[in-house]
């Protein structure tokens, strides 16, 4: 397994719990959910940040630890490391 592929698994599963996590909370607010159960929109809305600080701060390079996760979701998709410079598509 490539060090591109390790990251990108662990961008997805937090893609797929940000994605279900921002749907619960379009679901509570456009759906006629009753009024004592909006407040439970707090819970995947904690979801969603949480899933968006784990992409920005905890993708970490597994050579150099540098926080990668930023650079690996961006409109320029980088080939290395740019912290150390390490190829991301050798194996990790
Ligand atoms: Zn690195």
């Amino acid at each position: 397994m490539t060090i591109r592929e390790l990251l990108k698994a662990k961008l997805f599963k937090a893609r797929v719990v940000g994605f279900g996590c921002w749907l619960l909370c379009v679901g509570v607010i456009f759906l006629d959910v009753p009024e004592r159960y909006k407040a439970w929109v707090l819970i995947p809305t904690l979801g969603f940040v949480g899933a968006v600080l784990y992409m920005f701060y905890c993708v970490r390079c597994p050579k150099c630890g540098a926080r990668i996760g930023q650079a690996m979701m961006g409109m320029r998709k980088s080939n290395f490391c740019p912290s150390c410079g390490v190829g991301l598509d050798t194996r990790a």
